[in-house]
């Protein structure tokens, strides 16, 4: 496994700019990696590791680099929480531990750091040098994963039976006999409205 600082690099590449999220997503990746005893998530050990983030931010991005989860192959799961939290599951070990960041680590920061000029700065340094236990919660957990929820599941692709669009890994819903997608089944909770006229 790459060093700190190689990784922490290469999550500025891959995100674009540096800012205290990548510091902090790659700090907590690497303790949740350390935790389970996962050594090479993005070679030896691919297959191992699942997951689940609860913050769509700046470190979301460090931690799938990190973690080589990646939404497109089923193994990074977002759950839309608010919360810099992330659960990391050890198919293997069948195990898993979910790590928060600190609330407090903000204000500690600025306690610490007062000759810095700005927040950024701060929390730039305090994510590097702080320890984890400072930084970070860590729970043991368990999460039951659906079969369907893991990579490589395989199932019959299905049209839904109103709207006739083609549906992935079971998730449809049979109403009244139909196999219906998501959105039909359910249109109050479609993030989509139509905007004109239904051709
Ligand atoms: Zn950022
Ligand atoms: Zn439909």
């Amino acid at each position: 496994m790459e060093s700190f600082d190689e990784l922490l690099q290469q999550a500025e590449a891959a995100h674009g700019h540096m800012c205290a999220g990548q510091i902090l997503g790659v700090r907590l990746a690497l303790l949740g990696l350390a935790r389970l005893g996962i050594a090479d998530p993005r070679g030896a050990d691919r297959k191992r590791l699942i997951t689940f983030v609860e913050i769509d931010r700046c470190a979301t991005d460090a931690l799938a680099l990190v973690t080589g989860c990646r939404l497109g192959k089923r193994a990074l799961k977002f759950r839309d929480w608010g919360k810099m939290a992330a659960t990391f599951v050890d198919l293997t070990a069948n195990r898993a531990i979910r790590i928060v960041a600190l609330e407090n680590s903000r204000e500690l920061a600025e306690r610490l750091y007062p000759h810095l000029a700005s927040k950024s700065a701060q929390q730039m340094h305090a994510y590097r040098e702080l320890s984890d236990s400072e930084l970070f919660r860590e729970q043991w957990v368990r999460v039951d994963l659906d079969p369907a929820d893991l990579p490589g599941y395989k199932a019959e692709r299905v049209a839904c039976a109103r709207c006739g669009e083609g549906i992935n890994f079971g998730r449809f819903a049979v109403v009244n006999g139909e196999r219906l997608c998501l959105a039909c089944a359910r249109p109050e909770l479609r993030y989509w409205q139509q905007a004109g006229p239904e051709e």
